[in-house]
């Protein structure tokens, strides 16, 4: 299954290392439309988000 994390670019290193911690994978960063940046708050400070990261895992 894929799971996505949001970042803002202060915190998109941070919350990478969580989500490799979390799923032992490297996740995909993408930036995000601004439609989303609201929709999704950062990981970290819960401001609008500039990054989508995506980690896909087995199960
Ligand atoms: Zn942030």
């Amino acid at each position: 299954m894929q799971h996505h994390w949001y970042a803002c670019s202060e915190h998109v290193d941070l919350t990478m290392d969580d989500m490799i911690e979390a799923y032992l994978l490297a996740p995909i960063l993408e930036t995000i439309s601004e439609s989303e940046q609201t929709e999704h708050p950062c990981y970290w400070c819960k401001q609008p988000s500039e990054y989508q990261l995506t980690a896909s895992s087995e199960d």
